[in-house]
């Protein structure tokens, strides 16, 4: 039986930052990867531009039971830390939105850099791991009928969701099977599925402002043909489905004194001409009705338009995640009030370390996801 200081399940961000770790430690090193190659999520990352971190990554920019849970490894390891490493490596970011860094040459030579860090290591790719056991002390890995044995195991297998890329379940399994609690894992930062608007505007783009959950967006959003996308919706997606979403389609303006003044000083134009001053004219039109100038509207009509555009309601139930499949994150995972927040290590078995999304813990979107697979991923490969 071939017998290593650390086995690692999962060859993605955070597997592969953990054992550039190990490996600098002196330990000896195998990971397994269910797929072709490591880190394709990586790859595939910001439009293959990966959206490596996020200078504002902090606490309020995770989700999950124990959002508490990212504050050790987020003050050790710093989006400022993330830079350095991927400059380090000869690469250059970008900022495409204030923070918001990318890899200008794309994501695959993050994943270069990320097994650059990890040569030494042994990648055991095409290798789907179902369990592990815990025997005299180590545990035992089966892959392909070839015996493993490894004093400390790192579960890295990541999430659930984009099924396409390559994921299993196996992490929740293995953690069950240790005496973790498992949070039931649904879609996050995905498209929303909702009739609350007309089909007709598929394809248009606004900035709007969502309130879900308590939680404030500003942003882009996509209407679809089953709903509604971009990234204010896919921020607002980290919302369970039992809230209530609240959409804004003219933020910044106060529709109803706005509408009144043009009565006002306007009243000979159309409703229809005054909206499309802001909005593009298929949303106007469905707004403003049958053609009507501004002087025959009522201010209590004005009112009620005003409050339809800044104000428009989707309650739970009429709305759902659009699903597992293009989702960019899973929701839930590896409850984490079992798993030390220093080191990643399990409090029910020694030895046992978790790493990047298979726990419960989510970032908002603008790289906060990769953040955490680098900062957990570090951590338990330093102390594993
Ligand atoms: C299309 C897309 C775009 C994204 N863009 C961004 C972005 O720009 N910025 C950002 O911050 N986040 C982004 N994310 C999210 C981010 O990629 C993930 O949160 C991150 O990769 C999680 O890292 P991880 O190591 O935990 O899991 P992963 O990177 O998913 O790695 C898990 C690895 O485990 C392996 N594995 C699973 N089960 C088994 C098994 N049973 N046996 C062996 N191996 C197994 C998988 O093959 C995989 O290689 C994106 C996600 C998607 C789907």
């Amino acid at each position: 039986m071939k017998k290593y200081d650390v086995a690692i399940i999962g060859a993605g961000a955070a597997g592969l930052a953990a054992a550039g770790r190990a490996v600098a430690r002196g330990r000896s090193v195998v990971i397994f990867d269910m797929g072709e190659t490591p880190a394709r999520k990586v790859a595939a990352a910001g439009g293959g531009r990966c959206n490596f971190t996020n200078m504002a990554a902090a606490r309020d920019k995770y989700f999950g039971g124990n959002p508490d849970f990212v504050r050790g490894a987020l003050a050790r390891v710093t989006p400022a830390d993330i830079l350095q490493w991927v400059e380090g490596h000869g690469l250059q970011a970008i900022e495409k939105a204030p923070g918001q860094l990318f890899c200008r040459s794309g994501g695959a030579d993050i994943v270069a850099s990320l097994m650059s860090d990890a040569m030494g290591a042994r990648i055991i790719t095409n290798a789907t791991i179902d369990n592990s056991k815990f025997k005299d002390g180590n545990f035992i890995i089966t892959s392909n009928n070839i015996e493993f044995s490894a004093t400390s195991l790192i579960v890295a297998t990541g999430g659930i969701s984009f099924a396409s890329l390559g994921v299993s379940d196996a992490g929740y399994k293995i953690a069950k099977d240790f005496g973790h609690k498992i949070i039931p894992p649904r879609p996050a930062l995905c498209a929303i599925d909702t009739k609350t608007f007309p089909t007709q505007w598929a394809g248009i783009s606004i900035p709007v402002h969502i309130t879900a959950n308590g939680r404030n967006i500003n942003g882009d959003m996509l209407f679809t043909h089953f709903g509604i996308g971009g990234p204010a919706v896919y921020s607002a997606s980290v919302a369970p489905a039992t809230s209530e979403i609240r959409i804004n389609l003219m933020p910044g303006i106060n529709m109803d004194e706005w509408l009144r003044e043009m009565k006002r000083s306007a009243g000979r134009k159309s409703l229809f001409t005054i909206l499309s001053e802001h909005m593009p004219k298929q949303i106007a039109r469905y707004f403003a009705g049958e053609p009507r100038n501004m002087a025959d509207f009522r201010d209590t009509d004005l009112i009620n338009i005003a409050q339809r555009i800044n104000s428009i309601v989707i309650p739970a139930g009429q709305w759902r995640h659009h699903g597992m499949a293009a989702a960019e994150v899973t929701f839930g995972g590896v409850d984490t009030c079992d798993i030390s927040s220093k080191t990643m290590e399990s409090k029910i078995q020694p030895g046992l370390f978790f790493a990047g999304e298979v726990m419960d813990i989510i970032g908002d979107l603008g790289g906060y996801n990769l953040h955490w697979a680098w900062a957990s991923g570090r951590i338990a490969g330093e102390n594993a």
